[in-house]
């Protein structure tokens, strides 16, 4: 179901859950600041995800109350992944579902890392 973007954190979301090692994850990177695995049900040849280490529910909530050192440490650590992975060039999408017309499941922020294949338009008309 989706979530409302502005809900309070749940520390029972399945992303908290993942950070605390209590389910595990296929981790392609992490720091201080972020934790990147691949999604479990891939939507694209590389499809990874990419999760701040902090409890915020959206970008809503990160980008109102995330320190500038988690916001920095964040972004960084998406462009990191992706250079890494190699996919700068032929190129990488990057989506953040928030809230609920955009059909938000997790209510862990969340920046999807889409790439290995041409991606298509970037919204299904
Ligand atoms: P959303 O719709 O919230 O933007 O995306 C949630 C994503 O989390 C989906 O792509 C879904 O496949 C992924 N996901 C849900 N549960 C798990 C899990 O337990 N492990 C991993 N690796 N991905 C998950």
């Amino acid at each position: 179901m989706a979530v409302d973007a502005t809900q309070p954190y749940d520390d029972q979301n399945i992303f908290a859950k993942i950070l605390r090692g209590e389910i595990p994850n296929k981790t392609v990177y992490q720091d201080e600041f972020a934790l990147a695995f691949h999604d479990i049900n891939p939507q694209a040849p590389t499809h990874v995800l990419v999760i701040p280490k902090g409890a915020y529910v959206s970008w809503d909530d990160f980008s109102a109350k995330a320190s500038d050192a988690e916001i920095a440490g964040f972004v960084r650590a998406v462009g990191l992944v992706a250079r890494q992975m190699g996919l700068v060039e032929p190129g990488y999408r990057l989506l953040a579902n928030t809230g609920t017309n955009s059909h938000q499941e997790v209510p862990h922020l969340h920046v999807h890392l889409f790439a290995g294949q041409p991606l298509g338009p970037m919204l299904v008309r």
